[in-house]
């Protein structure tokens, strides 16, 4: 048997070392069996359409000044995170252990099963709905994704607007899905069918 030399896995437990960490306190246990394989992309920025500041990474902390913002009032008191967030130039933090349940996908279902926080990885993107993505994020996700991939058995990578298509529209129109399917092709992942023309 050949050994193939694998480079060192850039994770820590559930921590990827690539990223900044920053530890949010909203997460809790995966059910026992919890079969991760599926990656959710989402699209965030506080207040909306305004990049570059920390406000999210403030949101993810429970640290956010609900009084700073009119927008923040209207998501006074919200306890969410994500595993990861990925700045407008590519920048990645990750704010919850990939082994513990993060808390962004909220009711939804997907490929057969509901509550998607349970099994699933969550990413956001800084972002509007409706707008493009930088170049640097899409570099940035495509790599978390293969890292990703090498810990958990990666099946599926689809957006919020798919596992709760009733309730959310991020990361929305301006997500371009075929840079990821061209990315993963072969790979055997599977997106969400393609929008009709
Ligand atoms: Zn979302």
């Amino acid at each position: 048997m050949v050994r193939r030399s694998r480079p060192a896995a850039p994770w820590r437990g559930g921590w990827y070392l690539p990223a900044r960490p920053m530890h949010s306190p909203n997460h809790g246990e995966r059910p026992a069996g919890a079969v991760v394989d599926l990656i959710v992309v989402h699209s965030i920025s506080l207040p909306p359409g305004e990049y570059g500041g920390t406000a999210v990474h403030q949101l993810f902390t429970n640290r956010l000044d609900w009084d700073a913002h009119p927008y923040f009032r209207q998501i006074r008191g919200l306890e969410v995170s994500a595993h990861f967030f990925i700045a407008r130039g590519g920048q990645l933090w990750q704010f919850v252990d990939t082994d513990r349940r993060a808390w962004h996908a909220g009711r939804s279902h997907y490929r057969g099963r509901d509550a998607c926080n349970d099994d699933s990885i969550g990413v956001e993107l800084e972002g509007l709905e409706g707008q493009e993505f930088e170049e640097a994020q899409y570099r940035a996700l495509t790599g978390l994704c293969t890292a990703l991939s090498g810990r958990y058995p990666i099946r599926y990578i689809a957006g919020h607007e798919h596992i709760a298509p009733y309730r959310k529209n991020d990361p929305g129109p301006g997500f371009e899905w075929r840079r990821m399917r061209s990315a993963f092709a072969g790979s055997g992942i599977v997106f969400p069918p393609a929008a009709q023309p």
